[in-house]
């Protein structure tokens, strides 16, 4: 851990003493492209981009980079088709680190107890690091069809497998390789407030300090399309009517419900085994449900876990219940939570609770209109039948909404594409939408929101802006040929089953 912390603040030093070619003179910071939001998709934006040799500008409000993948403790990147490009750049930088990332196979599953061999059912899903596999395992989600004679359980863990990482490397890997292109200026603790423009253009996004950033593209990457929100995009929140996009998941009637918010905690080996005392008031039994929610437990390369609730709180009472207390009633929940599996899991004794996480585990909020509607026949089609000309990365996760109130959940039949468009917001000339805010219905979102996938729309929306520029043109005007062929160069996947020449680049990396 304290090599790790080393990274981070070496990172930190680089950070300050690297200068990018934007320039600041009276308030006023002048780049080519500016990215708003530093977690996955603002870096992936910003770092194609600044490799192309166009000046950026990163404006992140915390104070390190990474957003959900680092502050909220997502320090898991889930199975999935898509995940070349830079997510793989990313995972050989931080190979470079003793401790810093593992790959993990699946253990044991609640779903699965067999009161013969196992003690207890286990309290949701187990992830251990499995040193025997390789980057290009994890690459995978969509399973072959049944049937399957020793059951799924087995398929999934044969096939099923992830990247762990930790948050301090993560950020100060993320923070060294954009410093590194040299045409990338950071600035963390720094806050978007405003945009001035008109309906087509944004001509300035305005700073919670009253400075101006200046850029001829803007790439909005706040998880939650806080730039285009403010440039009076249209957006969508909550479940959309079946009759919007024709979604057979979809409900009747539209609703106000997101996807499930969760308060990640880690729990580190205890020098004796024992169950920790709840705090004053918090109470051992669960209040909140009819029973206490399955958690994944994920190892960290140093033995720790990552503990993932699905998920602590329902997204829509989040909402209701505003920032602060929603995320006081979370950690309510966490001390309870990790009481019952002290409790009911003799194991866990040998842990103590040492982390919860700065920020919740937001998995859905507002969405923007776009070109394109990314929607469940997407999801269904797969990458080939889709026939879009603008195709940006493929994913292949499943629908997934953790509080259960869809009718559209379980596994896609394969990899499906995303197209270009959908980082486009509705008639804006000058700004992308790349994060998981992108023009996704409620859910497509559930799907398309894993951190490579958010990564690899942002890694297309800093080369359309590169190649925008180059062009002398819009960014919707960006041709979907030369954007692929670009994206091709920079070994992103784009087609299913991955091309030959891809899977030997990440054998000769992974
Ligand atoms: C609990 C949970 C578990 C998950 N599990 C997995 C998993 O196992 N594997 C997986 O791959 N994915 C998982 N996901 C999904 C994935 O983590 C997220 O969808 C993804 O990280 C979102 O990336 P993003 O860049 O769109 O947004 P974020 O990571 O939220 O980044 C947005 C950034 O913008 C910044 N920002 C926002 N507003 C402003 C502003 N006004 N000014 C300046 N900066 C601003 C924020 O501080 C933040 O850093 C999970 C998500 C959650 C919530």
């Amino acid at each position: 851990m304290e090599r790790i912390a080393g990274a981070f603040a070496a990172a930190l030093a680089l950070a300050a003493g690297v200068a990018a070619a934007s320039t600041e003179t009276g308030g006023v910071i002048r780049c080519e492209v500016a990215v708003i939001g530093g977690g996955s998709a603002g870096f992936g934006a910003a770092l194609a981009a600044a490799r192309m040799g166009v000046d950026v500008v990163l404006v992140e409000r915390g104070d390190r980079l990474g957003g959900n993948s680092v502050r909220s403790g997502v320090t898991c990147w889930e199975m999935g088709a898509g995940g070349t490009g830079i997510p793989f750049d990313l995972y050989r930088r931080l190979r470079s680190v003793p401790g810093a990332v593992g790959i993990y196979t699946r253990g044991r599953h609640m779903s699965t107890f067999d009161p013969a061999r196992e003690p207890y059912r286990f309290p949701g899903g187990e992830n251990l690091i499995d040193p025997s596999r390789s980057y290009a395992d994890t690459l995978r989600r969509w399973l072959p069809p049944g049937p399957h004679p020793g059951g799924i359980e087995e398929v999934r863990r044969r096939m099923w497998h992830g990247v762990v990482f930790e948050p301090d490397a993560m950020a100060a890997a993320m923070l060294a390789m954009l410093q590194e292109t040299g045409r990338c200026r950071v600035m963390l603790g720094t806050t978007f407030a405003d945009v001035q423009g008109d309906p087509e253009r944004i001509h300035a996004v305005v700073l919670s300090d009253g400075r101006r950033i200046v850029a001829d593209a803007y790439v909005d990457s706040t998880g939650d399309g806080a730039v285009c929100a403010a440039a009076g995009c249209a957006m969508m929140s909550g479940q959309e009517a079946r009759s919007v996009f024709d979604e057979r998941g979809a409900p009747e009637k539209p609703t106000a419900k997101v996807n499930g918010v969760t308060l990640i905690y880690r729990v580190t080996k205890a020098p004796e085994p024992r169950v920790e005392p709840t705090p004053s008031g918090v109470p051992t039994n669960c209040w909140w449900a009819s029973r206490f929610p399955p958690a994944v437990f994920n190892q960290y390369p140093n033995g720790d876990l990552n503990v993932n609730m699905l998920p602590t709180m329902e997204g829509s009472q989040f909402l209701q219940l505003g920032y602060g207390p929603a995320m006081e009633e979370c950690r309510r929940r966490v001390d309870a939570h990790w009481h019952h599996v002290q409790t009911t899991c003799s194991e866990f004794r040998g842990f103590r609770l040492s982390w919860i996480a700065p920020a919740p585990g937001v998995r859905e909020s507002r969405r923007v209109v776009g070109e394109y509607v990314l929607t469940q026949h997407d999801l269904l089609a797969g990458v080939a039948a889709q026939k879009h000309p603008d195709i940006i990365c493929v994913a292949d996760h499943s629908m997934d909404t953790h509080g259960g109130h869809t009718k559209a959940s379980g596994e896609v039949p394969g990899p499906y594409g995303v197209p270009y468009r959908c980082l486009v917001p509705k008639g804006r000339r000058n700004l992308l939408v790349a994060c998981r805010a992108a023009s996704f219905s409620s859910i497509a979102a559930s799907s398309c929101r894993l951190s490579r996938t958010m990564m690899q729309l942002g890694q297309a929306a800093g080369t359309a802006a590169a190649l925008a520029k180059d062009l002398g043109v819009d960014l919707p005007d960006v041709p979907a040929g030369r954007l692929r062929a670009a994206l091709r160069g920079q070994h992103v996947q784009l087609d299913h089953p991955m091309p030959s020449d891809l899977a030997a680049h990440l054998d000769e990396g992974g």
